[in-house]
């Protein structure tokens, strides 16, 4: 009996230390990440973290743009602060000092160019809707600036 009882703790303790390896091995694909909202959330909490870390930026801006464009998209992420934190370092790519000349977008409208509103976007991988027609505006134009 006793001999049964200390391999069973003994199994425990096995199982116990694959489960910490696999937890190390991973970790993302085991942990379920929190709702969208509350990721937002988080990184509203963060502003202050944000801020220090791309002092360039504005942060409460950016953020407001990724969430439009994740709207406008209709785009689903699985984990929002991965995604922001790359949304941040493409944006000092845009303004900083990059050797690379930031460029901006033009996008149109293709039902009516003349009266429909342009966009001018330093992103090439916008989605612009036309809030006349409700059609997506097309890239239309790129400027060296
Ligand atoms: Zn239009």
């Amino acid at each position: 009996m006793k001999n049964k009882d200390a391999n069973l703790n003994e199994i425990l303790a096995r199982l116990k230390k694959i489960e910490t390896r696999l937890e190390e091995i991973a970790p993302v694909s085991k942990r379920k990440l929190p709702s969208k909202k509350d990721q937002i959330a988080q990184i509203n909490s963060e502003i202050d973290v944000w801020a220090q870390k791309f002092p360039s930026i504005d942060i409460e801006f950016e953020l407001a743009k990724m969430l439009d464009w994740l709207k406008a998209t209709n785009k689903r992420k699985k984990d929002y602060r991965a995604f922001f934190r790359n949304w941040l370092r493409k944006s000092t790519n845009t303004v900083g000092n990059d050797p690379v000349a930031p460029q901006s977008y033009t996008y149109s409208c293709a039902i009516d160019k003349a009266n429909c509103k342009d966009e001018i976007s330093s992103f090439k991988d916008m989605s612009f809707y036309c809030d006349e027609c409700n059609k997506i505006k097309a890239i239309t134009k790129v400027t060296r600036s």
